[in-house]
């Protein structure tokens, strides 16, 4: 029998830390790391996500703020709003909830947030840096996957990880995180012929399609880790995942549930990425202040002491 995941406790360890290091950034600091999420319009799904992501910022400590616009609201003013909070020195971390309306376009949108605000790890150059294997804000869903997969104590390092689904947000940028990680990646998507043939190669299984049970447990290799990422809200109203949860804990090693696997650890790294975009604004403010101080000391003739 497989053992779960527990991503919800996962996540609750994370940011309790993250809690305890707020003290000593506001003292090293003189401020806390800050969030500003917008939302267009009143879709209930995107209030409740939103909600959820502010009153976690707040609960260690952070920042967060909420900007809610109107639906109508044109793409143009939208993106002057994130202008005003890209030169803003307090701003360390922007998001704006996608879908957005359909008069806009999202990718210029989420291009116009600046690179080392970004913490979805959305824009165009942090997606780059990805792939180039060059520093940049990870993609939070795929981050977390890789926390918990390393929270099984499974080295990644040499296995084989299948994962099914090629979307931006998940299916790619979680094949390339993987093979940072030195695993041996097998993407597969809704053309891929004959996909049980793959899913048993994996002893990393990462499941993001957004079909309900596609994962049967005669499609998993004994003992893999299995993350399923999938959320969907089946016939009966009940919120289910990719993988047909109890027969494939049967088979696999370790699994994660839906709810409380996956979803927490996304917002736990949405947390994480602030804290990072926080510390390299600080760091290099004080840096910069620090090369100010030598040469205006220089001018007036004063040594550093
Ligand atoms: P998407 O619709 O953009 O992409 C789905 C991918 O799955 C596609 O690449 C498609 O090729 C593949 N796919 C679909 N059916 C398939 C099949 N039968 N066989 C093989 N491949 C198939 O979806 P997404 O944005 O990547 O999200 C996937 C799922 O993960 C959704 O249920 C979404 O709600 C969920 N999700 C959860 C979180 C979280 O934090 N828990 C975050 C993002 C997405």
């Amino acid at each position: 029998m497989a053992q779960i995941i527990d991503g919800k406790a996962l996540a609750a360890r994370i940011k309790e830390k993250m809690k305890t290091q707020m003290p000593q950034l506001k003292a090293q600091y003189g401020r806390l790391p800050s969030l500003y999420v917008i939302i267009v319009g009143t879709d209930p799904g995107s209030q409740i996500y939103v909600r959820n992501k502010i009153n976690a910022a707040v609960s260690v400590g952070m920042d967060a703020r909420l900007i809610e616009l109107p639906e109508e609201i044109s793409e143009t003013d939208l993106i002057s709003i994130i202008h005003v909070l890209n030169e803003d020195p307090l701003v360390d971390g922007i998001l704006v909830q996608l879908p957005l309306p359909a008069h806009m376009n999202e990718e210029r949108v989420v291009d116009s947030i600046a690179k080392d605000k970004d913490v979805d790890g959305f824009h165009a150059l942090n997606v780059g840096s990805l792939w180039q294997g060059t520093h940049c804000i990870s993609p939070c869903t795929p981050k977390g996957i890789i926390q918990l997969i390393k929270s099984t104590g499974i080295p990644i390092c040499g296995k084989v990880a299948v994962v099914v689904g090629r979307s931006n947000i998940v299916g790619k940028p979680v094949a390339k995180l993987l093979l940072d990680e030195n695993a041996t990646v097998i993407m597969t998507h809704t053309f891929t012929e004959d996909l049980k043939s793959l899913t048993l190669q994996g002893d990393i299984l990462v499941v993001a399609a957004g079909q309900e049970k596609l994962i049967t447990a005669d499609m998993i290799k004994p003992g893999a880790v299995v993350i399923d990422v999938g959320i969907t809200r089946n016939a009966s109203g009940r919120l289910v995942g990719d993988v047909d949860f109890d027969a494939a804990a049967a088979v696999a090693g370790y699994i994660t549930p839906v709810p409380g696997g996956v979803g927490p650890l996304t917002i736990a790294m949405l947390l994480k990425n602030t804290m990072e975009c926080f510390l390299n604004h600080a760091e290099a403010n004080s840096s910069a202040s620090k090369i100010w101080a030598t040469v205006i000391n220089a001018r007036i003739g004063r040594t550093n002491e």
